[in-house]
């Protein structure tokens, strides 16, 4: 969606921001969405006109990447029978666990904190 929310309402997860199939990322975006909205609102005693704004400033960039299709899904559906051929031959090749292994060496090296917001009293 091109705005998150609508006066008092706010969407969050597949409903707002909807990431590719091939990135993985959908659960994890919807539970940080989900926080970041949570955070925004507790920051601003709730006022939702200046924590709406922020939620989605903040929450967009790490949306943006996830939401591309990726080089791996254009792998998997291929438009020319050449690239079903080089498909089928990708995977057949015993690769899975290397590929799973070097994904959590990529991960555990860049974990992404998340940010702590302070209630307003
Ligand atoms: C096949 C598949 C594989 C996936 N694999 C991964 C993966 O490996 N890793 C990953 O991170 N993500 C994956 N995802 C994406 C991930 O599941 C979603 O991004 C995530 O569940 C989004 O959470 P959500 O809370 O926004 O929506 P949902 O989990 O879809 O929750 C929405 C809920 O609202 C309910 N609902 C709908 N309409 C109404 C209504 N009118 N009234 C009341 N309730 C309603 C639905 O029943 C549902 O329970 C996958 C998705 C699919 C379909």
């Amino acid at each position: 969606m091109d705005s998150w929310s609508f006066g008092r309402v706010a969407l969050v997860g597949d409903a707002a921001w909807c990431a590719s199939p091939a990135s993985g990322a959908g659960a994890e975006l919807a539970l940080v969405g989900a926080y970041r909205l949570a955070g925004e609102l507790a920051t601003v005693g709730g006022d939702h006109r200046l924590a709406f704004p922020r939620f989605h400033d903040s929450h967009r960039a790490p949306v943006r990447p996830k939401q591309q299709i990726g080089p791996n899904v254009r792998l998997m559906v291929p438009k020319t029978a050449g690239g079903k051929r080089v498909r089928d031959a990708f995977a057949r090749l015993p690769l899975m666990r290397t590929l799973g292994a070097l994904e959590r060496l990529t991960q555990a090296k860049n974990p992404r904190p998340l940010p702590k917001y302070i209630p307003a009293p």
